[in-house]
């Protein structure tokens, strides 16, 4: 039989992932099943089948999406901004090896390109076989799948995106420079001379320093950066904040219309999700 992980523990007779999420604190989940267990060159790549979250997909450890709530972040971090933009053709996606930002963009009919550069095949690979209700099994032709690392894909691109779509796993090990300053640089070479970019900047309430940071790298580069939540029960703290940076103006937030078919965004949520808790605008100076 296969070793497990230290991050996956038998206790009488049942399987537990526990995430150790920092120094004080550890998250358990009760898993029925492991799907799919593979070292790639970058990652420990698991399908667990859960038992409250569903299907997740888990790399080195760390619940990345699940069946249960991948749909509030795939969409908030996918119509935001493209809602933002008035005709957004071509779209760059930076890791989401989920594939659900990309099934997300794929719904709106004026995109004609979708890039996702994901650096571990692997991880698409085992959504769209085993995590199809956060994939979709995408398969739509517009999307082309670069195998490569997202940091150097962007020092190649110039003035060629409307939207870049930054969905990263955590600040560690491969997504590390994906929250550099020289990242988000590259990041505003390769866009269009009107577009604008999204990354997800952690939790507001455990990792204020890296969603400060991010803020103000991105506001450093952009003349329009704007912030917006949305709580996503799979990510430690629940609350969880998105960093956007515009190289023009953008619609004020009542002004967004929104008609696709989903299953958290709206037109409501859309308007409102820019609206920040006090602490912080005050730590943001907002
Ligand atoms: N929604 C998730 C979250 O916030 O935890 C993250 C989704 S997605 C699974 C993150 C992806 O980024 C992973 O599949 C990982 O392989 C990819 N990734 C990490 N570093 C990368 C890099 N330098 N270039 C491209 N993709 C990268």
């Amino acid at each position: 039989m296969q070793q497990l992980p230290a991050y996956i523990q038998e206790a009488n007779g049942d399987l537990w992932l526990t995430e150790n999420e920092r120094e004080n604190l550890k998250l358990s989940y009760r898993v029925k099943e492991i799907v799919v267990s593979e070292h790639s060159p970058y990652q420990h790549v698991m399908i667990l089948d859960s038992y409250d979250f569903g299907r997740m997909l888990v790399l080195d450890g760390v619940v990345q999406t699940t069946s249960l709530d991948g749909f509030i972040y795939n969409e908030m971090i996918s119509h935001v901004p493209l809602s933002l933009h008035p005709d957004p053709k071509s779209v760059l996606i930076i890791g989401g090896g989920d594939c659900g930002a990309a099934r997300e963009v794929a719904k709106y009919a004026s995109v004609e390109q979708i890039d996702m550069v994901e650096i571990d095949e692997l991880v698409v690979e085992v959504c769209k076989e085993h995590l199809q209700d956060v994939s979709g099994n995408l398969s739509d032709p517009r999307v082309r799948f670069l195998y490569r690392d997202g940091v150097e894909f962007v020092k190649e691109a110039s003035e060629h995106y409307d939207v870049i779509i930054v969905d990263s796993s955590d600040p560690v090990g491969p997504a590390k420079q994906l929250f550099e300053r020289d990242f988000y640089q590259n990041i505003y070479n390769a866009l269009k001379r009107d577009g604008l970019m999204v990354c997800q900047s952690q939790s507001p309430i455990f990792h204020f320093d890296v969603l400060e940071q991010t803020h103000s790298r991105i506001n450093g580069l952009f003349p329009v950066t704007r912030m917006y939540t949305a709580v996503v029960p799979t990510y430690p703290g629940g609350l969880w904040s998105f960093t956007l940076g515009s190289k023009r103006e953008l619609p004020e937030p009542e002004e967004l219309r929104f008609d696709k078919e989903t299953q958290y965004v709206n037109q409501d949520i859309l308007q409102r999700c820019f609206q920040l808790p006090q602490f912080m605008r005050k730590r943001l100076s907002l």
